[in-house]
């Protein structure tokens, strides 16, 4: 890796923005189709090449070959890593969570039933931050509900004004060994843990007599979302960049009515330092996924119909990521691996299986 480009990070300097950091065309601007997302698409989608090509069709014939990386081991704990987030619909519900019939938290007092006053918004914004540290968040962060990332299928009403953001990071080591297993079962528990944080976050909420919309990425665009929070910047590999994990975090959002303080948005360079760095589309090509762009400068032009257009971006070809999924077995995460950010947050840049499972 080349090391110019990865000591950079070392300095990075935070300021704080008046406006987010990107631009948007309105001309173009559209709310983004939840059908095109490249999973749906591989369910309705019979004009392009991944239609109906499921990314484990090729897992087993994978394992039998005996790649480090690649073992059954390495797929139980990937499969493993999305339990909470599979199993557990409360994770993402838009309403207060259904309690199982043995629990006792069923008895006692229904704190939705009443509303804690809110005199003072910046305030309950610390107080939100310090719970969802609790319940796990790296990061996090607070905006206005900029209704141009909802999902142009998805309607949130009006009172739904402010967004809890919620970043967690995802394991260092895991991530590190992409294009490998263990990368995807670091990012099934960052999905899990969403699950988790959610949960938690929506019925402190709802406990306060207000109301709480638990997203994961279903109903809106994340990142610009998080970038609108203060949590970070958008990057050439299409992922939030974060000052703390670079782009190695898992996102999600609450949707809700409870009087907050917004965050400002932060700026650190990355827009910049994207334009000769490039290492997460140097990497994705030789992995066999050449899925990010390589040109200098960002543009309008999108790459696929997955891509939400009107921002002044890199656009991920998000079909190409996606079939090379399907060649590996397993989605990857070498765009996150690779980035200095990244690196800058990590033990070590590399990991190989071997490693991740203290076996030397
Ligand atoms: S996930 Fe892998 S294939 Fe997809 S853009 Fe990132 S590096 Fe490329
Ligand atoms: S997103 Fe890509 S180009 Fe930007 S810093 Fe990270 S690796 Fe480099």
């Amino acid at each position: 890796m080349n090391s110019n480009r990865t000591s950079k990070t070392s300095k990075i300097k935070v300021k704080k923005a008046e406006k987010p950091p990107y631009v948007t065309d309105r001309s173009k601007l559209r709310r983004f189709h939840s059908k095109n997302i490249i999973f749906e698409r591989v369910m309705w989608d019979s004009s392009w090449k991944g239609y109906k090509q499921m990314y484990d069709k090729k897992a087993l014939e994978i394992v039998a070959n005996g790649k480090p990386g690649y073992s059954r081991i390495d797929f139980a704990l990937a499969y493993a890593s999305w339990i909470v987030h599979d199993a557990f619909e409360g994770g993402f519900s838009w309403k207060k969570i259904k309690l199982c019939k043995t629990s006792s938290a069923s008895i006692g007092i229904d704190w939705t039933r009443t509303k804690h006053e809110v005199d003072d918004p910046h305030k309950m914004s610390t107080l939100i931050k310090r719970a969802a540290k609790l319940f796990g968040a790296s990061l996090i962060g607070v905006c206005k509900l900029n209704r141009d990332w909802l999902y142009a299928d998805v309607d949130v009403p009006e009172k739904f004004e402010n967004v809890v953001v919620m970043a967690v990071e995802m394991d260092a080591d895991g991530i590190a060994t992409s294009p490998a297993a263990p990368a995807a079962a670091a990012t099934g528990v960052g999905y899990s843990k969403m699950a988790f944080m959610l949960a938690g976050m929506g019925e402190f909420i709802r406990n306060l007599g207000y109301e709480a919309i638990q997203c994961g990425n279903d109903a809106a665009l994340s990142i610009p979302l998080a970038i609108d929070a203060g949590l970070g910047e958008l990057g050439r590999n299409g992922l939030l960049i974060t000052p703390q994990y670079g782009p190695r975090v898992r996102l999600c959002k609450i949707f809700t009515d409870i009087p907050l303080e917004p965050d400002k948005p932060i700026e650190f360079g990355v827009k910049e330092f994207c334009k000769k760095c490039k290492l997460c589309a140097e990497h994705c090509e030789k992995e066999g996924g050449d899925a990010i762009s390589m040109e200098d400068e960002p543009s309008f032009e999108i790459a696929c119909r997955s891509n939400n257009p009107g921002a002044l971006k890199w656009y991920v070809d998000v079909e190409r990521c996606y079939l090379y999924w399907c060649e590996n077995g397993i989605d990857c995460s070498t765009c996150i691996k690779a980035c200095p950010y990244n690196i800058a947050s990590a033990r070590k840049a590399d990991v190989t299986p071997k490693e991740f499972w203290n076996l030397v």
